[in-house]
């Protein structure tokens, strides 16, 4: 990406229903000048505390303060390097504090850290909390959940038959905070797109929130409106959990900058290299030799020769297929292959018009329990968000409808009586 491309980043983040703290906690750096975006980049991070009472959000706390703090002071060259220190200094921080206190001694947190640089794209991670990209219709989850689910899952490359495998969603193997030592995961450099849009979560959004529907909020809503979106369907949703977001969109290329090529696919390119395409045209050359000499009178070597090399055509793409399938299986049975730049899940995101179904559902089913429980809420400015977003859908125009229609969600929310619904 480009410094010259515009950033447009929030966030949001709330307890939830069920819970007494908010032990998530989160934090977004944009550099204030070109040297220092240069230098280290613009920096997100979500951080998801565990450990009960206040301990959790201490935790989380110490995460997103000793990560930029060491991220942005640091000299090293190389973004990748400086994103891992970074995460490994906050484990230190923590585990040191952790030590010194019998009530902190099993605190810890989820991390998972962006930082948008000239290289591109850049994820520290641990945890369960995710990194997501939204490019056009596609949303790609970039981070590997550090869950029991995921990691017997990437054991057996299959869930079924594995007893209560979805009761080891919430059991997460990899966290800041109770060992000395921790394996960060980073991933990246990913090309950044204009218009790309990312999304740093705590589970409280990611368990109760689809990957299509988290597509589809991200690609129709600005970043304000998108994380406050997510927030509330989270609480619609039950609200089990703290529920933490951070959405940052890249923006438009300045005219005057020539874009840089799209991702790379490198299996494809590398697999058909010179040598197959040399044989391949041998045997080709052959062929045309062959139909020659037919042509010119001398059959019988023509055909001999149109033979063998149709003979050496088929036997050489078997070859190659059994060479394609051999390369694949060494990449998946390579970790640093799956670690490297490459999304661990990806989803078609929700059309519009799906989406607009969905929050017109929404909105009447909270409009029941509103009026029947009496929150106080606005109907006068909801009833001109709902009927603007109705004339929409009935005139098909889905992306002003979605915007209309997630504000008269927003409008009833922000009258959600707290505490009546606590435990
Ligand atoms: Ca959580």
């Amino acid at each position: 990406m480009f410094w010259e491309q515009s950033i447009q980043c929030d966030a949001a983040t709330d307890i939830g229903l069920r819970r007494q703290n908010n032990e998530d906690s989160h934090c977004v750096h944009i550099c204030r000048d070109e040297a220092e975006w240069r230098r280290c980049g613009h920096l997100m991070m979500v951080a998801d505390g565990m450990g009960g009472h206040a301990v959790g959000e201490l935790a989380s706390r110490i995460a997103v303060e000793t990560v930029p703090h060491t991220f942005l002071k640091a000299t090293s060259s190389d973004p990748r390097k400086l994103l891992q220190e970074s995460i490994l200094a906050a484990n230190h921080a923590i585990h040191e504090r952790g030590t010194q206190n019998v009530d902190f001694l099993h605190m810890g947190t989820t991390c998972t850290a962006l930082a948008l640089t000239p290289l591109g794209a850049i994820v520290g991670h641990v945890g369960d909390s995710r990194l997501y990209r939204v490019r056009r219709d596609r949303v790609d989850q970039l981070t590997f959940d550090h869950s029991l689910e995921w990691e017997l899952e990437r054991q057996h490359g299959t869930l079924e038959g594995i007893y209560n495998a979805h009761q080891h969603k919430n059991v997460i193997t990899r966290s800041l905070g109770p060992e000395k030592t921790i394996d960060v995961d980073i991933e990246g450099p990913f090309p950044i797109m204009p218009n790309d849009t990312f999304l740093i979560c705590s589970d409280g959004i990611s368990n109760q929130i689809s990957d299509p529907e988290i597509g589809a909020i991200l690609r129709e809503l600005p970043p304000p409106q998108a994380v406050n979106m997510l927030v509330n369907l989270a609480n619609i949703r039950g609200g089990p959990d703290n529920s933490t977001a951070v959405v940052v969109r890249v923006g438009e290329l300045p005219a005057n900058v020539i874009p840089s090529p799209l991702e790379i696919v490198p299996e494809e390119s590398a697999i058909l290299d010179w040598s197959w395409l040399f044989g391949f045209w041998g045997i080709a050359m052959a062929f045309v030799i062959g139909l020659a000499m037919q042509l010119f009178g001398d059959e019988f070597h023509g055909s001999v020769l149109v033979i063998i090399s149709l003979l050496a055509a088929g036997i050489l793409s078997l070859a190659l297929i059994r060479h394609r399938r051999l390369m694949r299986d060494s990449q998946l049975d390579d970790d640093s292959y799956t670690h490297h730049s490459r999304p661990h899940r990806t989803a078609v995101s929700l059309t519009s018009k799906a989406l607009l179904d969905l929050l017109l559902k929404i909105d009447a089913e909270l409009q029941r329990s509103a009026r029947d429980d009496g929150w106080g809420v606005n109907w006068t400015e909801h009833e001109q968000a709902l009927s603007s977003a109705q004339l929409c859908h009935r005139e098909k125009r889905f992306p002003k409808g979605v915007r209309d229609a997630a504000r008269a969600i927003g409008i009833i929310m922000e009258q959600l009586p707290r505490n009546s619904a606590h435990g």
